[in-house]
């Protein structure tokens, strides 16, 4: 008998024969004596069927719902709406910049929140007005800028350099500019981010907002901070929206300007396993009820009096990313082969690696097979297709084995993969979509040898790779 028997011959509905392996019964780790798992296998994405996904599409693929992606923009927004009254979702572009996620979102009622000149062009060319933009980052090109303004697009001033610009810009323009600055701080929960922004604990943003109230060609109309990524604890949003709404009010009180636009900046966690976390994400990543509780008690504390003596809410601003899109997309990726590792451990190879997963180097997706496995869980590494010793899918995972040609779904994906993927000795595959009517579009074409090379040329004596 070879390893594997046929198990297609017509009429015999046999179990696979599978190679019987041993198994080290280690403690603290899941095994076939001890194995609870969440779901054995899923055939489906959104509904449609997993191989004719990969018939119609090919393998590896990304696979978007659309019904889930609204669905989740429209649970961050009541979430916050219901708490606060002026509440404007702002879609950020890094997280995920496919045209068809954007308009999703902006259909969805989001501006959208760009850090470079690219984004900018971007959301400009999908139609979003320069007054529904907001332009963060500390990289903002003086042409592209110019642009900016003329769009009436939000500026939010990352450094005095910046402000000097911009006030050059404006002052050209014989025009008082209202900007934004961000703020940097300790909340006591995360790392201070103290690269992006005006420090307010030395002194350094109330500096900037001094220098902008002394200016005649800008005014200080909004604060910005964004104070980190997958925030886990939501006690740090509480002490952020404090920490901005004193110094909105001291900033109020000292300078005369008057804020009108909070932007608290993204950070929420996705429902994602973060590597060296080991509670399930569903036990440990906050609600956005949590995030918003934390946010919106405060913000309404310390604005009461202004609405007391009349003045409006300052609009309160979220650019949540990863937590919105992450798990609307899974990458649907192939088998292309398993052997075993010197150690004894299984590995299998796909053929979707950290070329287009660059989130696997911090997060251990679920990763589920697309059929029922014959077999005893091993515990398995599966490794990408490219050359390089890094690519690590998964490092330790508990699956059957596997076949050649099986399909793998990985999720969630949907943030930063298809911002951050690097095109590295393979193409990039089709992008797809599926809508709520059960339909499918490709949203991002896989690309080909004429998409890699468009834009190289070949200087007349290279133009053959014989000399002469
Ligand atoms: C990246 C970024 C976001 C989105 O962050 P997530 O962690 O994906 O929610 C929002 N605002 C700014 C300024 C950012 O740089």
């Amino acid at each position: 008998m070879t390893d594997e028997i046929d198990n297609g011959a017509a009429g015999s509905r046999r179990k696979p024969w599978v190679k019987p392996s041993i198994v080290m019964h280690r403690s603290g780790l899941v095994n076939k004596f001890g194995a609870v798992h969440r779901e054995l296998w899923q055939n489906d994405f959104d509904g449609i069927p997993i191989p004719s996904l990969v018939e119609q599409y090919g393998s590896p693929v990304f696979a978007i719902s659309e019904r889930k992606l609204r669905d989740n923009a429209r649970r961050l927004i009541r979430a916050f709406s219901g708490r606060y009254p002026n509440v404007q979702y702002s879609w950020s572009y890094k997280t995920n910049y496919l045209g068809a996620v954007c308009n999703t979102l902006h259909q969805e009622g989001a501006w959208a929140e760009v850090v470079s000149g690219f984004e900018y062009e971007k959301a400009r060319s999908l139609g979003v007005p320069g007054e529904h933009i907001l332009f963060n980052g500390p990289h903002k090109p003086r042409a592209i800028l110019k642009r900016v303004i003329d769009d009436g697009a939000h500026i939010h001033i990352d450094h005095l350099d910046e402000l000097y610009l911009v006030e050059e810009l404006a002052k050209e323009r014989n025009i008082r500019l209202a900007v934004t600055i961000r703020l940097n701080f300790e909340t006591g929960f995360t790392e201070n981010w103290s690269r992006f922004g005006f420090n307010v604990e030395s002194g350094q943003a109330m500096d900037a907002a001094w220098r902008i109230a002394n200016s005649e060609h800008l005014k200080l109309t909004g604060l910005h901070s964004h104070i980190g990524t997958f925030v886990l604890d939501h006690r740090a949003y509480g002490a952020q929206a404090r920490i901005m709404a004193a110094f909105m009010n001291e900033v109020e009180q000292k300078t005369g300007c008057e804020i009108s636009l909070l932007d608290l900046g993204g950070g929420f966690a996705s429902r994602n396993a973060l590597q060296g976390i080991y509670l399930p994400p569903e036990q440990v990543v906050p609600s956005f009820d949590q995030y918003a509780e934390e946010i919106c008690t405060p913000l309404l504390d310390a604005t009461y009096e202004r609405v007391a003596r009349g003045r409006p809410l300052p609009l309160l601003v979220l650019e949540t990313g990863r937590a919105v899109v992450d798990d609307a997309e899974s990458l649907v990726c192939s088998v292309v082969g398993s052997k075993k590792l010197p150690d004894g451990r299984r590995c299998v190879i796909v053929d979707a690696g950290v070329n287009l997963l660059f989130t696997a180097f911090w997060y251990n997706h679920q990763i589920t097979p697309t059929r029922e496995l014959a077999g005893a869980p091993e515990e398995t590494v599966i490794y990408g297709p490219l050359c390089m010793n890094i690519d690590v899918v998964r490092h330790s995972i508990l699956l059957p084995p596997l076949d050649v040609g099986d399909t793998l779904i990985v999720s969630p994906v949907g943030a930063y993969n298809n911002t951050q993927w690097m095109q590295f000795i393979e193409y990039r595959p089709n992008v797809v979509m599926v809508h709520p009517d059960s339909s499918v579009s490709v949203i991002r074409r896989a690309e080909n040898l004429e998409t890699m090379t468009s834009l190289e040329q070949l200087p007349r004596h290279l133009d053959s790779p014989v000399a002469g």
